[in-house]
């Protein structure tokens, strides 16, 4: 054999068992495309937990009160939530310190006029004051003039027409918690009616409607409702 055959044939071998025992570069690209195709969103399917969450506001009106209010802030501390307090101006003024626990705990605080009069049966410039009276009794503790503004009654007569910048809010839930001042009636009517998007009306001024709402929130909670301020409800 002659001298140049025999090195054609070392190099073929050489070849040979080079690409038997090299890695194999066609193999490494494979998975980087699946790592990609895996790690992107087409197939990503939501946590069903997570699907399904109903936002609802609760608010209080008429407080802040001595006798009722501090337990309902310390129940909602202790679960979590934030809340909407309408509050009457007066009454601010008379229990600061609860307002300011209020304020601090991140509930969303809005004005229930100054002493909780009918602003539609009064004329514009008396109902102005009423508001703006509130309005600085609130400010005087927290440093901001609240947005929002819920009527005695839900009646504010032609206020609203005036150059007043705030935004009225009503209600869609109300179980008139102020007449029948009972725990269980109150729980079982705002837990049946609760649907997303809802505002809940009751008052902390009464002993049964701050033990109905804390017990509202330990139901709703576990059908997957989330309690957020009126403002999260009416602008998403
Ligand atoms: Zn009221």
């Amino acid at each position: 054999m002659s001298s140049i055959i025999k090195l054609l044939l070392y190099i073929s071998l050489f070849i040979f068992v080079y690409f038997l025992f090299s890695p194999n570069i066609h193999h490494t690209d494979i998975p980087s495309s699946s790592i990609t195709r895996d790690d992107t969103s087409s197939d990503y399917t939501p946590d069903p937990a997570y699907m399904d969450i109903k936002k609802v506001a609760l608010t209080f009106d008429d407080g802040p009160d001595s006798s009722t209010t501090p337990a309902l802030l310390e129940g909602l501390r202790e679960r979590n939530v934030r809340a909407t307090f309408f509050v009457v101006g007066k009454k601010a003024d008379e229990n600061k310190d609860i307002l300011e626990q209020m304020y601090k705990d991140g509930h969303l605080i809005g004005n229930h006029t100054n002493t909780h009069c009918n602003l539609s049966t009064m004329s514009c410039d008396n109902a102005l004051e009423e508001i703006n009276l509130a309005n600085n009794a609130i400010f005087q503790v927290t440093g901001s003039y609240t947005d929002y503004l819920r009527p005695p009654f839900g009646e504010c007569g032609d206020i609203l027409d005036t150059s007043l910048n705030m935004f009225q809010v009503l209600w869609d839930i109300d179980p008139r918690d102020w007449s029948v001042q009972n725990t269980k009636s109150v729980v079982n009517y705002v837990i049946t009616h609760a649907d997303d998007g809802d505002i809940i009306l009751l008052h902390d001024i009464f002993r049964p409607s701050v033990e109905a709402a804390l017990e509202i929130i330990d139901i709703l909670s576990e059908r997957g409702f989330e309690f957020v301020t009126v403002d999260e409800i009416l602008f998403p």
